[in-house]
């Protein structure tokens, strides 16, 4: 069955369009992160696109949300022997306990957590997702570095996020570049690609040819990065 697939900008919520051979446009969500992705009779002009999202407006921007605010991490409770991915690797978390400062850190295979006895649930996920976002960011300016010097473009500044929906943002008016704090989770390749992709943005706001062809010249695994970056999604970290 030919499909042909575009990207709709709707209010900001990126529309994964694809054409097909059927009767009727099909909306939907899909876990875990909440992309949007609609299906279409083969010749359905833009306008009506548009106009279909307007009708769908409420039911869509609650359906997002709904599906964001799911838990990605079910049931970790930050004790002794859960597993926790640091770039791709797997870590058993250890928690211990000290009269001193809280700390976290790497130790063989190991992520320790150390903390004052009786210590929240609440406080000990804070010290961890603290720790896992200092790594990235640590790491990430040299990412930076390395991909602006691939793609000759520079962000204005780059700062990171949470986000359900994103791996990246690029705000192409003020050439400033948002990362999802979840790419920690996984292999580095997955970080560079994604700071790749935004960086390009600086040279072409779309996902059209001229991007893609800019994509196969800086980062040419793109297409299988992607492919199992969307894999990823799914699994826990
Ligand atoms: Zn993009």
């Amino acid at each position: 069955m030919a499909t042909t697939k575009a990207i709709y900008d709707y209010q900001g919520i990126e529309i994964n369009i694809e054409y097909k051979p059927i009767k009727r446009m099909h909306l939907r969500v899909k876990p875990p992160l909440g992309a949007v992705s609609l299906s279409c009779p083969k010749s359905t002009s833009l306008e009506k696109i548009e106009e279909f999202l307007k009708q769908h407006n409420f039911w869509l921007k609650k359906t997002i949300l709904k599906v964001q605010s799911r838990p990605q991490i079910q049931g970790r409770e930050y004790v002794t022997g859960e597993t926790i991915y640091i770039w791709g690797k797997e870590y058993k978390l250890e928690v211990c306990s000290t009269d001193q400062k809280e700390r976290v850190g790497v130790l063989e295979d190991k992520l320790v957590l150390m903390v004052k006895k009786g210590t929240s649930k609440t406080k000990r996920e804070l010290l961890v997702e603290k720790w896992l976002v200092k790594q990235l960011e640590m790491h990430l300016q040299e990412v930076f570095d390395e991909s602006q010097a691939v793609v000759s473009k520079e962000a204005n500044s780059w700062y990171t996020r949470k986000m359900s929906t994103r791996w990246g943002t690029c705000n192409i008016t003020t050439g400033r570049i948002c990362i999802n704090q979840r790419l920690v989770h996984l292999e580095p390749k997955f970080l560079f690609y994604i700071v790749i992709h935004e960086l390009t943005h600086l040279w072409e706001s779309g996902h059209g040819e001229k991007f893609k062809a800019r994509m196969d010249l800086y980062c040419p695994k793109w297409r299988i990065l992607r492919k199992e970056l969307n894999e990823q999604a799914g699994l826990a970290w």
